[in-house]
């Protein structure tokens, strides 16, 4: 993004001229299949504790601030829908967004993803999967369906845990389990693809987390563990205040890649009864993408 085009700085909402909106992907995005992703905003008015962004500093296109003050506010790409316009590829299968959630709360304030889904309505690529964990989406509806007869169209809906006390603490700007759900009802009612996506998983009640997301998809679930260094050496991973909240709140254990494995393995056979499949990594990913 050009630093030439930032407005209103040290506001919540920043804009800037972005000089391209679709990145060629890699690493874990790529390896699910997909071939672009866009990202709508720098920093993401979520804020969540374990966020992975934040850890990739420079790497992940962020200045000092970011990761310093994350979640605090936000630089949304002003020009994204018209270089969406021009940008996108009939063969391209988007990821939108690995870096932050399309339907933040800021995006109900700058309403930037119309313009971005209007312009891939009129130029559409082969695949878009939208990742959010907000209600928002739902404002675009009647967009996604038009766009959902135009392309291959997966919305990836995040839900992390079923217990609302352990969402407040990791993610306390997000909805709550309940409005999520209602929201993939809604999605699916309309006719749109959802994927309920549990990732990272924070700590739950696996089955019961298992049995509200088949109760309200019809397709293949999604899922990730929360990233740890013990697995993965480098690259974006578990933000260091969610580590410590879990040393406080004796949760530690949803960090140990063990008891992860057996956490995936529950789900999987609480989604294998229903005739279901859950994929976790880049493998489970990879049902956006195709
Ligand atoms: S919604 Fe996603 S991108 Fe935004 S802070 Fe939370 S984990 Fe990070």
């Amino acid at each position: 993004m050009s630093p030439e085009g930032i407005a209103e700085a040290g506001g919540r909402i920043r804009t800037a001229s972005a000089r391209s909106i679709l990145s060629p992907t890699s690493g874990f995005i790529a390896a699910a299949g997909f071939s672009h992703s866009v990202t709508p905003s720098r920093n993401c008015t979520y804020g969540c504790l374990y966020c992975y962004v934040p850890t990739m500093r420079l790497h992940g296109g962020l200045r000092r601030e970011d990761w310093e003050r994350w979640g605090q506010h936000t630089t949304f790409k002003a020009n994204a829908a018209a270089l969406a316009a021009t940008q996108t590829r009939p063969e391209h299968r988007i990821y939108c967004s690995p870096l932050t959630d399309p339907y933040q709360p800021a995006e109900a304030e700058y309403r930037l993803m119309p313009g971005v889904l209007d312009a891939w309505i009129e130029r559409p690529p082969a695949v878009v999967a939208i990742q959010t964990r907000s209600p928002l989406v739902l404002r675009d509806l009647h967009r996604l369906e038009r766009l959902a007869a135009r392309t291959r169209l997966r919305v990836s809906f995040s839900l992390t845990t079923d217990n609302e006390d352990v969402r407040r603490r990791y993610e306390p700007h997000c909805e709550t389990t309940a409005e999520r759900l209602d929201a993939i009802r809604a999605l699916r009612a309309a006719g749109v693809a959802v994927h309920a996506t549990l990732a990272p998983l924070l700590p739950c009640n696996p089955e019961r987390l298992a049995e509200l997301a088949l109760e309200v998809t019809d397709l293949d679930l999604i899922g990730d563990p929360l990233h740890v260094r013990a697995v993965k050496r480098a690259g974006a991973t578990t933000r260091e205040a969610a580590v410590r909240l879990a040393g406080v709140r004796g949760e530690e254990r949803w960090l140990d890649p063990g008891y992860q494995q057996e956490i995936v393995a529950r789900i999987e056979a609480v989604a294998l009864r229903a005739g279901r499949r859950f994929g976790v990594g880049p493998e489970g990913f990879s049902v956006l993408a195709r």
